[in-house]
């Protein structure tokens, strides 16, 4: 089933892009819900990318299981599913042009001796490299000291200057794995995405990408950026903080806290009906400005 995105008389196209780096917890489902419902509060497209570009790091079986819990609680996505580890010539392209361009250069420098020496800023010392060097290399984005800000849905302005809070940043990997940056912009152009609903961990990020979308010409979506859910301790929910997977057998339950979690005030009578049900009342009702403005949510006061 292939769908023509480009030419949708649909004007809103959201997306969930999760990376397979293990299954879904109950933060990646609040993302997904919300971003759901946004799109078909406005009559759009929820278009799934799996953004599996960094293998060493994924769960065998991870993208099967993903899928799977989100048709079991019937977050229906349209089109087909995006793999990014089948684009990896379309960012390599783009790379060699940035690179010809003299936008972006090779980078020798090792991390941890970056980092000891001037923090998380990159100083620029390999500026000027555009051939390949014999030892193992990064790529980096020549970057500019432009503010470069946005009107966040949620969290108002935010705005970076990106050469001297971080400097060039990298668009390649030394190890060849492509960066998540550039993959996701091409990636959000190529689907045609309009409305970008994702966590705030990521909030740092978009100025980057608003400095990517500008070299490439492409038009930038409007973006939202959720509270976290937090565990007891404060930390995100990820792999990284044991966070458990969603199970398949209670979707209803976890529905409605995630909509309970977004501030929208699910009534209690629909505790116990069925995954479409919750989702149909959660597009009816829909309230971007409900969700809690703070910047995180303690999975403690969830009742999960
Ligand atoms: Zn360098």
């Amino acid at each position: 089933m292939a769908t023509n995105l480009s030419t949708s008389t649909k004007p809103y196209i959201g997306r969930f892009a999760p990376s397979p780096t293990g299954l879904l917890h109950f933060g990646s489902l609040v993302t997904a819900v919300a971003s759901y419902l946004d799109a078909k509060a406005n009559q759009g497209l929820w278009l799934v990318r799996i953004e599996d570009l960094d293998p060493p790091r994924e769960t065998p079986g991870a993208i099967a299981e993903i899928l799977k819990t989100l048709e079991t609680y019937q977050l229906q996505w349209d089109g087909e599913v995006w793999h990014q580890s089948q684009r990896h010539d379309i960012y390599q392209a783009q790379i060699d042009r940035f690179i010809s361009d003299q936008k972006a250069f090779y980078c020798t420098c090792s991390r941890k001796p970056l980092i000891r020496k001037y923090g998380h800023r990159y100083p620029g010392i390999c500026r000027g490299t555009y051939t390949k060097p014999a030892e193992p290399s990064s790529v980096r984005l020549l970057t500019n000291d432009s503010p470069i800000g946005f009107e966040d849905g949620l969290q108002g302005h935010f705005e970076q200057h990106l050469e001297s809070e971080l400097g060039d940043f990298i668009i390649k990997r030394k190890d060849n794995l492509y960066a998540y940056h550039i993959a996701v912009v091409m990636d959000d152009e190529a689907q045609g995405i309009t409305d970008i609903v994702r966590g705030l961990d990521l909030l740092d990020s978009t100025p980057r990408h608003l400095y990517l979308q500008q070299l490439l010409n492409y038009r930038t979506p409007n973006y939202v950026h959720l509270p976290l859910i937090t565990n007891q301790l404060g930390q995100k929910l990820s792999k990284q903080t044991f966070a458990a997977p969603i199970p398949n057998d209670q979707p209803s339950h976890y529905l409605w806290t995630s909509l309970y979690a977004l501030g929208q005030q699910p009534p209690a009578e629909l505790k116990g009906a069925p995954p479409e049900e919750i989702l149909f009342w959660g597009t009816e009702h829909w309230q971007l400005n409900k969700i809690p403005k703070q910047s995180s949510i303690h999975e403690a006061n969830l009742n999960l």
